[in-house]
């Protein structure tokens, strides 16, 4: 498989071949601006010394100041570390805010780590980059296993609310952050709706994984009369033909740490739930999950990416051939960014916005986004991805220093 940051540029390059872009706005994009690797000491809660290795890639700035989530797992590496700064650059192009591409990682099992440590690792994090971050330079966000909790380290350690977003409100967050990745996915989705004939009896969903993103994105769904037929976690999935109760379930998941062994539901492989017939399928844990392996056992008939990354360009093209539509990433996942944009401005200025100014701007935001994209889509007869990275490189190109 591919590297991820490859599949970047390889998705880049594709809509460049269709729109007219300047070679020089192209070499630029390429290369991100700054790539920095860190050594974090940390002293263990039993007296010993562990080393982690973290990470900051700063990608384009032309925007405005680099943005982007901090992710903890295992295997974060410096390409997947790239791949979703560059990812960053064009979402923020995307929804038309004025930021650019930034993203950092952490090679740490946060499961492992007691808070104690965590909270040691990420202000150490934040030591290591004296200078690379920074209100007005690069303000990080929350990603994989990073939460408000974390962010509000980051925010203390730094000693500057407008530093680092997906804070918990006491510590300066904005109403909204916490469900705006959904919520911005949904209102994508609400303005795709009639557009990808998804009429009331496709109105059937799977998503898989059920974090931050996918779960809120199951409860919104489930309360807009959606059936949620199925989703999963890393240890797997559950299914039920007839809708799964999302409230209940997220009780369960509290209580048990795991969606499998659910009442009245059954077991299912991430394999399988990838293949189960719906409307709508959701990806919202990891990249690469859709691959040349898989994407052709998908039976969904539209599918919006939550997640960062989830299907790599092979996929992408079997889809296009078995007409399954792809609300790519850049766009679908923008309402995230876009409310941590609302987030910095509002400490910027030292304002409080309400939850409804919050929701009003991102409806229209994403609106005018998903318009745009499609727009795109439509005059070079391409699919949405293409379309949303033509739009990006336009808004790029204008910026070009
Ligand atoms: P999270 O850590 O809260 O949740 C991830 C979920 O995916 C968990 O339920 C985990 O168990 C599950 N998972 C992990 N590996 C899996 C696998 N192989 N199969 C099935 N499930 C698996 O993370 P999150 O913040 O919800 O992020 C999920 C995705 O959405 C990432 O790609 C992230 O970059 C993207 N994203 C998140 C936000 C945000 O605001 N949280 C914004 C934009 C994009």
């Amino acid at each position: 498989m591919p590297n991820v940051f490859e599949n970047a540029l390889n998705q880049i390059h594709r809509a460049a071949e269709l729109a007219k872009i300047d070679e020089n706005v192209l070499k630029q994009i390429n290369i991100p601006m700054r790539e920095v690797r860190v050594a974090i000491p940390v002293k263990m809660d039993d007296g010993s010394l562990r080393m982690f290795e973290g990470f900051r890639v700063q990608h384009n700035n032309w925007r405005g100041p680099f943005k982007g989530g901090i992710r903890y797992h295992q295997q974060v590496d410096i390409h997947e570390v790239k791949a979703l700064a560059t990812w960053m650059t064009f979402k923020c192009a995307v929804c038309g805010i004025p930021m650019g591409g930034g993203k950092g990682g952490v090679i740490v099992n946060p499961k492992e780590l007691s808070e104690a440590e965590l909270e040691k690792l990420t202000r150490g994090w934040v030591r290591s980059m004296k200078g690379v971050i920074g209100p007005e330079i690069d303000v990080p966000a929350p990603d994989l296993n990073t939460t408000p909790r974390e962010m509000d380290w980051v925010a203390d350690e730094f000693g500057h609310p407008a530093v680092v977003t997906g804070k918990t409100i006491k510590a300066g967050g904005s109403a909204g952050r916490g469900t705006a990745t959904a919520t911005g996915g949904y209102y994508v989705l609400e303005t795709l709706k009639e557009r990808l004939l998804l009429e009331p009896e496709m109105q059937s969903v799977v998503i898989q994984g059920f974090g931050n993103a996918g779960r809120m994105m199951a409860q919104i769904m489930h309360r807009h009369g959606w059936k949620v037929l199925a989703t999963s976690d890393s240890s797997g999935g559950v299914y039920n033909p007839a809708g799964l109760d999302i409230d209940a379930l997220a009780k369960h998941k509290d209580e048990t740490k795991s969606v499998q062994n659910f009442a009245g539901a059954q077991n299912i492989t991430n394999e399988k739930l990838l293949e189960i017939e719906c409307g709508l399928l959701i990806p919202a844990a990891m990249e690469n999950q859709i691959h040349a392996g898989n994407a052709g056992n998908i039976k969904a008939k539209v599918m919006l990416e939550l997640a960062n990354g989830p299907t790599t360009p092979e996929a992408d093209d079997i889809l296009r051939e078995k007409g399954i539509e792809v609300i790519p990433d850049i766009l679908a996942n923008s309402g995230g960014v876009t409310v941590s944009y609302y987030e910095w401005e509002q400490n910027m200025k030292g304002e409080v916005w309400t939850e409804s100014q919050v929701d009003d701007k991102l409806k229209l935001a994403m609106t005018e986004a998903t318009n745009a994209v499609w727009e795109r889509k439509e005059k070079y007869n391409t699919d949405l991805r293409r379309g949303a990275f033509i739009l990006g490189l336009e808004r790029l190109q204008e910026t070009q220093k």
